[in-house]
């Protein structure tokens, strides 16, 4: 028996029988070829989407337990049928769902996080010598109810399981050959990277490459789980996601990414009392509303009113409203917002010991008459808010500036013409 071996597959991978079918052969592959294998599976297509709509036909906000009950469906039905595929191939499998495979979150529902995997039916199975199916994207709570973890969560739920069981490594196959040094469906001539450094992954997961989620990576990276991301179409190696000192070249832009979804946050009058940033910050984190980039303007005299900006995810600003409605009532703070707002990051770790990245990054975009709204940086990337509309010009710019398309280009293979 060689090793352990957990493989995820995403919602395209799984979209139609065709492709269903096509994974299951994969998994038995895998299994053929004497390693023990877990495998996590997506809900099918844009499943999860349409539940979603599904869930706001029915109530505009949904009650979040029960989103949860209902979204966590989708996942469970691609491993109910995958199951039966592999079953056909005259393999033993059997699904379980995030509960069953013993999955244990928090209470957070729609962005509940993984506390502990008691693995123990898991292992069983995988001794009696069947292959596992686990619903992605769900847990049970500590107090018994069923969660989800986010979108884009079958990557954690994938992560997670190869901790529990020590697998040797966890892969990720998806409608891409890796991770790219763009979002491939943005710019085509993107280049498939052979490796990245989790600290990199991290800073690219965080903004905006959603091909692993960015939770997935850092429990990779706390727990020693070797990450490989690639293609489900093809068998050529993807990307292995590798600990800083494995990582031989280190150039100083390794990647560009994006995001369409983030949502401005203005705070007009906010007095200049001690502590009520403090307060404004906490109100947002009990309501579990991640504040991204953050910048107050000094008041003009000293006791004035100042403003105060953050970019929160678009998906976050009901939430965010609501939690600062007492406050905004309390100061008189009039909030406003803008919710078409994007953002471009430049990264890489060869920056930290190279000046004039941000200064061509802030010429680049100038020369494209874009407009940046606002700055963030960490010691491996450089990250603008800009408007939404902007930023498949943005990125693109941003890619040739630096040069980063190269030979070992490789395209991905469906076509790109539903992104913007
Ligand atoms: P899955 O359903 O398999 O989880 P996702 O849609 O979540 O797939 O993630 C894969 C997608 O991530 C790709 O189709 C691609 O458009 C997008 N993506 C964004 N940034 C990158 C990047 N830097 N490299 C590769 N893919 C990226
Ligand atoms: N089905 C979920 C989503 O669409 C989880 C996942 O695909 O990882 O976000
Ligand atoms: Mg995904």
């Amino acid at each position: 028996m060689n090793g352990t071996v957990v493989m995820k597959f995403g919602g395209t991978s799984v979209a139609d029988a065709e492709r269903l079918k096509r994974a299951a052969q994969r998994i038995v592959a895998k299994r053929e070829a004497g390693n023990r294998v877990v495998a996590v599976l997506s809900a099918r297509g844009k499943t999860t989407d349409f539940l979603i709509a599904e869930a706001q036909e029915i109530s505009p906000q949904p009650d979040p337990r029960e989103l949860d009950m209902l979204l966590s469906t989708g996942e469970r039905q691609s491993c109910a049928l995958c199951a039966m595929a592999i079953n056909d191939l005259g393999h033993r499998a059997i699904s379980l769902t995030g509960s069953q495979a013993g999955i244990v979150t928090d209470t957070s529902h729609t962005k509940a996080r993984i506390l502990d995997v008691r693995a123990d039916r898991i292992r069983h199975a995988l001794e009696e010598d069947s292959i596992v199916l686990v619903a992605g994207f769900q847990g049970v709570s500590t107090t018994k109810d069923i969660t989800t973890l986010g979108r884009g969560g079958s990557d954690t739920t994938a992560v997670a399981l190869a901790a529990a069981i020590e697998a040797d490594v966890c892969e990720i196959y998806t409608d891409v050959a890796g991770v790219f040094s763009a979002d491939p469906r943005v710019v085509p001539e993107a280049r498939k990277l052979p490796v990245v450094s989790f600290e990199e992954m991290l800073e690219m997961s965080a903004s905006g490459a959603g091909v692993l989620q960015l939770r997935s990576v850092e429990y990779a990276r706390n727990h020693g789980v070797r990450i490989h991301c690639r293609s489900s179409f093809e068998d050529a190696p993807g990307t292995v996601i590798v600990g800083e000192e494995e990582t031989v070249e280190r150039p100083l832009i390794t990647a560009v990414t994006h995001s369409t979804e983030e949502a401005r946050v203005t705070l007009k009058g906010v007095p200049d009392t001690p502590g009520i940033a403090g307060r404004i910050a906490t109100a947002l984190a009990e309501a579990n509303v991640n504040i991204d980039m953050i910048i107050q303007n000094e008041p003009v005299s000293e006791g004035a009113a100042a403003h105060m900006s953050f970019t929160v995810p678009r998906s976050d600003l009901v939430d965010a409203r609501a939690a600062l409605a007492a406050m905004c009532e309390e100061f008189a703070i009039e909030l406003a917002t803008d919710e078409a707002m994007g953002k471009v990051s430049v990264i890489g770790a060869g920056m930290k010991s190279h000046p004039g990245v941000a200064a061509k990054v802030f010429t680049t975009l100038g020369e494209e008459a874009i407009n940046i709204e606002m700055i963030a940086t960490s010691p491996i990337k450089i990250s603008c808010v800009i408007s939404g509309a902007q930023v498949p010009d943005a990125v693109r710019a941003l890619h040739a500036a630096f040069e980063l398309a190269g030979p070992g280009t490789i395209r991905p293979e469906r076509p790109f013409g539903e992104f913007v």
